[in-house]
């Protein structure tokens, strides 16, 4: 029928084209069955109908070809010249315009508008097979090398609607495995609204692959619990049911959907835990889009579908992008709403999440002074009274210090002096919690936080101590002078509870910024020495005794004493480990 020449600026484009979208190759396959999907839309929007819509995807591996075939509304010779030599082509010149000098930052998100050119990125020759539904129109044949040249003939297609036959090069074979090929069809059209089908090679038909319906475009009072719970087990493959979720679907001023998981964390928070997946009309775009979706939301799990969103753009354009930032304060919004909500109406269920959301909550609110502004009251704080209670509640049962464990084993000893004085301790056990106390105390100038092998004041009793008591604290600590390391200073004090000989106590302060230089890096760790206290309890019957003993049972007791409030300060290094289950059976053999 006819020979063309297609317009080009560039003679090469095709091998550039290839070349900078070779790490997401993966996207002609979402291009080319979402164009099926579209013409079969607009074939229902014309002609209506009963039949059977339907996109197959049909791997030949012998041929070396891929087939999209659909029964939409297909293509007159005219048509296909218009619309994909021509129209298609301006696409890929827009795209590279916006790709020039792309660097990481500057990539196109999803690479929309390159449409039905990303075929070329895995074929050496591109073929369509079209008829159109139009009355009495002929079937069009249009093939393509990638050059600049392509031949549009006479076609063979009997029943409307398009093949696009892609012969895949060899650089590319591997396109032609068909668990690739499923896969990546998983991944980007598993919601299209149109049924696709992929059957195994040799069948005649297989299961359809997609949700025609995906859950979030349905309105929230029309879906069932067990429908979220299995929605988000097959796209999130969680064997674990989320804790809640919110359901988002509103028209103005924006189209925005979605549902977002709030799962349950299964061992200590690590920063990207959860899958925020982004969809463009239920079209599968990117996961973990961190322009649209504020990065301390990537904890959760889910899929926003926002249609409005100028996804063909670059990311750094997306980041200023005024109606980004607006969708983006909308989503944040509402899962405050719905926080605030669980916490008002819901109190017991909101102290049950907790364990498992406040990683997000305070991540959130570190991360964002709006997210902060809209949580701070519903902040709580676990105790070891197992309740949950604000920091005001707390304030106004215990004080202005915030006394808290980051471990209930290592801090058994301590937690207990303190229940045995009726004070709460809050149980802060994340290294996030690092952070998040220190951000507390910049929100409330008023409160401090203690931890409690720091608070030594609230366990020790004041006195008036007489010669006598004075001189024998100064034999006490010169018998453990000998047992403890350098640096770490011996105090004796009446403690308030008789049980324990000793306890370490840390400065809270040069804790705290030890702590800090961990995370940042080690190499600063050792610049900080540990500002340690050996604390030696009067009240104990062991220290009161212990000077009336030999000077060898003496040094063992005080190695024992010392060895003990250690371990239930911190884990222990193995070679002490071993010395001390060697005293400790010495120990044993003195009562045989
Ligand atoms: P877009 O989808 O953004 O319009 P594409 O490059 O993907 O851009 O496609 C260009 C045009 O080619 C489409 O708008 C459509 O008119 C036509 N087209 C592509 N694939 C098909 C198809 N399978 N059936 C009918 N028309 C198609
Ligand atoms: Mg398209």
């Amino acid at each position: 029928m006819a020979k063309g020449n297609i317009t080009v600026h560039t003679e090469n484009i095709f091998p550039i084209i290839k070349k900078w979208l070779y790490s997401d190759k993966d996207i002609f396959l979402r291009e080319l069955v979402s164009n099926a999907c579209d013409a079969i839309t607009k074939f229902k929007k014309i002609y209506g109908g009963e039949e059977e819509a339907r996109v197959d995807v049909i791997v030949d591996k012998k041929a070396k070809t891929i087939t999209i075939s659909d029964n939409g509304i297909g293509m007159t010779a005219e048509e296909v010249e218009r619309y994909i030599t021509q129209v298609a082509f301006s696409g890929v010149e827009d795209f590279m315009e916006n790709y020039k000098g792309g660097d990481e930052k500057t990539r196109i998100i999803g690479h929309f508008g390159m449409g039905f050119y990303s075929a070329f990125m895995v074929s050496d020759v591109v073929e369509i097979e079209t008829l159109s539904a139009q009355e009495g129109v002929a079937p069009a044949h249009w093939s393509c090398d990638g050059g600049v040249e392509y031949d549009l003939t006479a076609g063979a297609r009997q029943k409307h609607g398009t093949d696009i036959i892609l012969h895949v090069t060899k650089e590319d074979k591997d396109f032609l495995d068909a668990d690739k090929v499923r896969g990546i069809l998983e991944k980007y059209c598993a919601f299209l609204p149109v049924p696709v089908f992929f059957p195994e090679a040799g069948a005649e038909a297989g299961p359809q692959l997609n949700d025609t319906d995906p859950l979030w475009y349905k309105k929230p009072s029309e879906c069932k619990d067990e429908e979220y719970i299995e929605l988000y087990r097959r796209v999130f493959h969680d064997y674990n049911e989320p804790l809640f979720w919110i359901h988002m679907n509103i028209d103005y001023p924006f189209d925005l959907k979605g549902i977002l998981f709030f799962p349950k964390l299964t061992h200590e928070f690590e920063a990207k835990e959860g899958v925020v997946k982004l969809f463009n009309n239920k079209v599968f775009v990117a996961d973990n889009v961190s322009e649209v979706i504020p990065d301390y939301l990537l904890l959760l799990k889910g899929m926003i579908d926002c249609p409005d969103l100028p996804l063909n753009v670059s990311r750094s354009y997306l980041q200023n992008d005024a109606k980004v930032r607006k969708i983006s304060a909308h989503i944040v919004k509402k899962i405050a709403d719905k926080l605030t909500s669980l916490y008002k109406k819901e109190r017991e269920n909101y102290n049950r999440y907790w364990d498992d959301i406040n990683p997000f909550i305070k991540y959130g609110c570190m991360r964002d002074e709006k997210f902060y502004e809209k949580v701070k009251d519903i902040l709580v704080l676990k105790t070891t009274k197992d309740r949950y209670i604000t920091l005001p509640e707390y304030k106004e049962e215990n004080g202005e210090t915030v006394y808290y464990a980051t471990s209930e084993v290592y801090q058994s000893q301590y937690i207990n002096l303190f229940k045995e004085q009726g004070i709460e301790v809050a149980l802060l056990p994340m290294m996030l919690d690092t952070h998040f106390v220190q951000f507390m105390e910049t929100k409330h100038e008023d409160i401090h936080f203690k931890r409690i092998d720091a608070a030594l004041d609230s366990v020790k009793t004041e006195e008036e101590l007489s010669d006598a008591v004075k001189e024998t604290d100064e034999q006490l600590t010169k018998v453990f002078q000998g047992v403890v390391e350098e640096g770490v200073k011996i105090q004796v004090e009446t403690l308030r509870s008789e049980e324990l000989p000793a306890l370490i106590i840390l400065s809270e302060e040069t804790r705290r910024i030890k702590e800090m230089s961990t995370m940042m890096g080690a190499s600063m760790r050792f610049a900080f020495p540990d500002d340690k206290t050996l604390v030696l309890n009067r009240n104990n019957p062991i220290i009161a005794k212990m000077l009336s003993l030999d000077e060898e049972k003496q040094a063992l007791i005080a190695r024992q004493v010392y060895d003990l409030a250690r371990m239930t300060n911190e884990p222990m290094a193995p070679e002490l480990m071993t010395e001390f289950i060697i005293r400790s059976n010495k120990l044993l053999g003195l009562l045989v």
